[in-house]
C-alpha cells in the first residue's frame, strides 16, 4: 500500500486522469498495448506509473518509463517518489552516465537511449512488466525505434507466458502513425483519451515579426506585468543563453525586495543568479532538448577512467548530444552584450504605441508604472534539478511568477499557475549537413502544433492569453502543420548503420512508425557495403543481410556520414586526424570560399577571379598534385585560424576571399567533432590546434589515399574530347566529366584548382546544380585527381 500525504492526495485529486483510473487500468489489464493521449498536465507521467504500481505491476518486475529528455526523466522520478512517499532507491532514474537506480528499484525512469541499450543485452526486457514510452508525440529517433522493437517484443513475451505491457503516451491526439500502421501493430491498440478541462486561450498575433524576438519578449513581458491582472507568465525562447539573458534583464527591471526575514533566501537567489551567469559563460552545452548529458562532467569522467567508460559504450554513436564548445562563447557573449545594451534602451522608452496591443479592453489591471516585483525563474534542460524544482515552489508574497523557458515547458514539464504565454515561435532544430552528415543546431520556426501546445499552457487555471511574437501571415505561411518525425530527418545511411550496430539486422523491413524511404534504405545498404562498413558477401547459411564489419563498428562511432566516418577511421595514423576533421568540418559549411565567378559561364578565364590565383598558390606546393581542391580548404582553414589567433581574421578573410562567418562555423564544427571523437573513440586525445600546419608530403600522400578510400564510389572520368568532331561541342565539353550513375556530364567548376590539368580520373566530394540562365548545369566540387 502507498501512504501519501494529504497535501499530495489533494493535488492528485485535481488531476483529470485520476477520475479515469479505473477505466485506464481495465484497458491496460485487457490489452497488451494501449495508447494514452491527454493534454499536457492531465497527470499522465506522474500518475500512470502509480496506478500500475498499486495494481501490482511492480511486485516481481519493474515498471519502466522512457523520456526523450533527460530533464524529464530526473524530475518525474523525483516527483513520483515524493508523491508515493517512497525512497529514491525504489523510484529511480537512469540517464546516460548518471542515475540512482538500485536493486530495489521498482519504478525506473530513463531516457529512451538507455532503454535501447538495454535491449541490446536483454532483448526480451525480462526485468520489466510494463514499459511506458512517454512523450511519443515528440517522435524522437530512439522512441520511434523503441516503438518498432516493442511491437515485436510484446507478442514474444506473451508467447512465453511472461506478458509485457506496452503503454504509449502522447500529449496530442495525432497518433495515427501508431494506431493505423498495421505493419507495426496488426491489431490497432485501443486509444484512451484523457479529457482535461482546458479554459479558452485568446491568441494575439503581432502585426510584424521582429528578428530580435528576445528583445520583443522582454517588451511584451513588461507590458503584461505592468498592465494585466495577476497570473503567471511563461515565456518561450530557444536556448539556455537566451533564457539566462532574459532572466537577468527582467530581474534587473523588477527587482524583488523581500521582507527582512527573507533576506537570507533572497541572497541565495541572487547568488544563484550570479552563478547562472557564470555557468552561462562556461557552459559547454547550449541546447535544451537534445542533450543527453553534461559535456564537462563527461570529459572529467573520461579522464578519470577512460577504460571503464569505453567498456560502457556498447551502443555506438549516441548522437543525441550536442555541445556548445569551450572557446566558443566569445562570439555569443559579444552578441549578448550588444543585445543587452539595445534592450536596456528600449526598456526605458517603454513603448507608448498601440495601447490595445495586449488585446484586453475593460479588464482592469495594475496601474501602469507600479512596480510589483516579478519572481523570475529560468528553465532549461541543463539547469540543476534543485533549480528546476523552484518552478513548483510557492511564489513569495506579492510577486508574480514569470518563467523563462526553452521548449522543455512545451509538454515535458507542466508549470503551475500560468495565465499568460509569450511565444517567440522559434525553436532549435538539429539540421544535418546532407554531404558530411555533421549536424548543427539552427533556430527555425516551430510547427503550428507546437505553437498550439505552447498557447495551451495558458489555459490550465482559467481563461488565458497567448502572445505570439510573430504575425498571423508568418504563422500561416512559414509554420508547418506538424514537425516531421526525427527519424525522417536523419540521413538514411547513418540511420542504417546505427541500427545495424544496435543488432537490428533487417532495417529495410523494420516496423517504423513512419518509415524512411525504402528505396533510399536499400541504396544505403549498398553504399555501406561499398564503403566496407558491411561485409561484401551475404552469409550463406542464413538469409540475413551482410554483417557489420569491424570497420563499420568504428565508422558508426563518428558523428558524421559513414563515408567521412571511414576517412576519420583511416586517419588514425600518421597524425592525420586533425586534417580529416578539418576537412569534414570545412565541407559541412557552405560557401567557405567566396566565388566571384559562380553564376557566370564556366569558361571565364580562371584568372578572372581575383582570389583564384591565391588559391592556386595555396595548392601549388608539391602537395597540390596530390590533394587538389581539398588542399585549398585545408590551407584556407589553417591560415585563417592562424590569422584569427593573431587577431587578424577579418582582414585575412577579406584579402583571401573567405567568408568570415563560414570560418567561425568551421571552427565550431572542428571543435565539436574533436570533442565527439575524443568521447567516442578509444585511445584518441585530439586537440584543436589553431595553427594547423600544411601537411607534409608524406602526410599528403596518406591523406590522398584516405580521400580516395572514402570517395571510392564518387569517381568521375573526363569526357574524351578526341572523339568529338564539332569544335563548339569540344569547347563546351572541355571541363566535362562522366560521373557514375549519371547520364549528363558534370563540369569542373571555375574554382577548382584542377581546371588547368583536367586529369583523366578524379574523385569528387559532391555534385551540385547551378542555375545557368534558363537551364541548370551540374558541377562537381572537392576534386582530387586519381593518378
Ligand atoms: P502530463 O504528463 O499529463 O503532462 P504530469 O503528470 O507531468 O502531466 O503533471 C501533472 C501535474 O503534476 C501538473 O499539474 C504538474 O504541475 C504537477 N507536478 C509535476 N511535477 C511537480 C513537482 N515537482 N512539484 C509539484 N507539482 C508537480
Ligand atoms: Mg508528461
Amino acid at each position: 500500500p502507498v501512504h501519501r500525504s494529504t497535501e499530495v492526495q489533494e493535488a492528485r485529486l485535481r488531476l483529470p486522469i485520476l477520475a479515469e483510473e479505473q477505466q485506464v487500468m481495465e484497458t491496460i489489464n485487457e490489452n497488451p498495448i494501449v495508447i494514452v493521449a491527454g493534454e499536457t498536465g492531465s497527470g499522465k507521467t506522474t500518475q500512470l506509473p502509480q496506478f500500475l504500481y498499486e495494481a501490482g505491476y511492480a511486485q516481481h518486475k519493474m515498471i519502466g518509463v522512457t523520456e526523450p529528455r533527460r530533464v524529464a526523466a530526473i524530475a518525474m522520478s523525483k516527483r513520483v517518489a515524493h508523491e508515493m512517499n517512497l525512497p529514491e532507491s525504489e523510484v529511480s532514474y537512469l540517464i546516460r552516465f548518471e542515475g540512482n537506480v538500485t536493486p530495489a528499484t521498482r519504478i525506473k525512469f530513463m531516457t529512451d537511449g538507455v532503454l535501447l541499450k538495454e535491449i541490446e543485452t536483454d532483448f526480451l526486457l525480462s526485468k520489466y512488466s510494463v514499459i511506458i514510452l512517454d512523450e511519443a508525440h515528440e517522435r524522437s529517433v530512439y522512441t520511434d525505434i523503441l516503438v518498432g522493437l516493442l511491437s515485436r517484443i510484446v507478442p514474444l513475451r506473451n508467447k512465453r507466458g511472461q506478458p509485457l505491457k506496452l503503454i504509449i503516451m502522447s500529449a496530442t491526439l495525432r497518433v495515427t502513425d501508431f494506431t493505423e500502421n498495421t505493419r507495426l501493430f496488426k491489431i490497432p491498440p485501443p486509444l484512451l483519451k484523457v479529457e482535461a478541462r482546458q479554459f479558452p486561450v485568446t491568441i494575439h498575433f503581432q502585426k510584424r515579426t521582429p528578428d530580435d524576438y528576445v528583445a520583443e519578449a522582454y517588451r511584451k513581458t513588461l507590458k503584461i506585468h505592468n498592465q494585466l491582472p495577476e497570473g503567471g507568465i511563461l515565456i518561450f525562447v530557444t536556448g539556455q543563453q537566451e533564457v539566462n539573458q532574459l532572466v537577468r534583464k527582467l530581474r534587473r527591471t523588477f527587482p524583488y525586495h523581500p521582507p527582512a526575514k527573507d533576506v537570507a533566501e533572497v541572497d541565495k537567489v541572487s547568488q544563484e543568479a550570479k552563478e547562472e551567469t557564470k555557468d552561462d559563460a562556461a557552459e559547454t552545452v547550449e541546447d535544451p532538448k537534445e542533450l543527453e548529458f553534461d559535456m564537462k562532467r563527461v570529459i572529467r569522467n573520461i579522464r578519470k577512467s577512460k577504460k571503464k567508460f569505453l567498456a560502457q559504450i556498447a551502443l555506438p554513436k549516441i548522437n543525441l548530444d550536442d555541445y556548445k564548445l569551450p572557446g566558443d562563447d566569445t562570439e555569443a557573449d559579444m552578441h549578448e552584450q550588444e543585445d543587452d545594451a539595445d534592450n536596456e534602451r528600449e526598456g526605458l522608452e517603454e513603448d507608448q504605441e498601440d495601447d490595445d496591443e495586449l488585446g484586453l479592453e475593460g479588464e482592469s489591471g495594475m496601474a501602469s508604472g507600479q512596480r510589483q516585483p516579478l519572481w523570475v525563474l529560468p528553465l532549461y534542460s541543463l539547469l540543476s534539478s534543485e533549480k528546476q524544482n523552484r518552478i513548483f515552489q510557492p511564489v513569495p508574497e506579492g510577486c508574480r511568477l514569470c518563467v523563462v523557458s526553452t521548449n522543455v515547458a512545451e509538454t515535458s514539464l507542466t508549470i503551475p499557475h500560468i495565465k499568460y504565454v509569450v511565444d517567440c515561435g522559434r525553436q532549435k532544430t538539429r539540421l544535418y549537413d546532407k554531404l558530411t552528415g555533421v549536424s548543427a543546431f539552427v533556430v527555425t520556426y516551430t510547427s503550428k502544433a507546437s505553437a498550439d501546445q505552447r498557447a495551451g499552457r495558458a489555459g490550465r487555471i482559467s481563461a488565458g492569453h497567448c502572445y505570439r511574437l510573430y504575425s498571423s501571415a508568418v504563422y500561416n505561411d512559414c509554420f508547418e502543420d506538424f514537425s516531421q518525425p526525427d527519424i525522417q530527418k536523419k540521413p538514411v545511411e547513418d540511420l542504417m548503420l546505427q541500427m545495424r550496430c544496435m543488432g537490428i539486422d533487417r532495417v529495410v523491413h523494420f516496423p517504423f512508425p513512419s518509415p524512411p524511404d525504402q528505396v533510399q534504405l536499400q541504396a544505403a545498404e549498398q553504399r555501406l557495403t561499398v564503403l566496407g562498413a558491411l561485409e561484401a558477401t551475404k552469409s550463406e547459411k542464413t538469409d540475413l543481410p551482410p554483417a557489420v564489419t569491424r570497420l563499420g563498428q568504428v565508422i558508426s562511432r563518428f558523428p558524421v556520414a559513414p563515408r567521412f566516418g571511414k576517412m576519420l577511421a583511416l586517419s588514425h595514423q600518421q597524425n592525420l586526424l586533425p586534417y580529416t576533421v578539418c576537412l569534414v568540418a570545412a565541407l559541412s559549411v557552405q560557401e567557405v570560399l567566396i566565388e566571384t565567378g559562380v553564376q557566370r559561364d564556366e569558361d571565364v578565364a580562371p584568372g578572372a577571379n581575383r582570389f583564384h590565383r591565391k588559391r592556386q598558390s595555396w595548392a601549388a606546393s608539391g602537395n597540390y598534385q596530390l590533394l587538389g581542391d581539398p588542399m585549398v580548404l585545408l590551407r584556407a582553414v589553417g591560415a585563417a585560424e592562424y590569422a584569427g589567433s593573431q587577431g587578424r581574421l577579418s582582414e585575412f578573410c577579406a584579402t583571401n576571399g573567405l567568408r568570415q562567418k563560414a570560418m567561425s562555423e568551421v571552427r565550431k564544427l572542428r571543435v565539436q567533432l574533436t570533442n565527439e571523437i575524443n568521447l567516442n573513440v578509444s585511445d584518441v586525445e585530439l586537440g584543436v590546434d589553431p595553427e594547423l600546419k600544411p601537411p607534409t608530403d608524406a602526410q599528403a600522400r596518406f591523406l590522398r589515399q584516405i580521400l580516395l578510400a572514402g570517395m571510392g564510389d564518387r569517381v568521375a572520368r573526363k569526357v574524351p574530347l578526341a572523339d568529338i568532331a564539332d569544335k563548339e561541342e569540344r569547347r563546351r565539353l572541355k571541363y566535362a566529366y562522366h560521373c557514375a550513375d549519371m547520364e549528363e556530364p558534370a563540369f569542373l567548376h571555375v574554382s577548382s584548382v584542377l581546371r588547368q590539368k583536367t586529369p583523366e580520373w578524379v574523385v569528387y566530394q559532391e555534385v551540385y546544380e547551378l542555375q545557368n540562365g534558363d537551364s541548370t548545369k551540374m558541377f562537381i566540387r572537392g576534386i582530387t585527381a586519381i593518378e
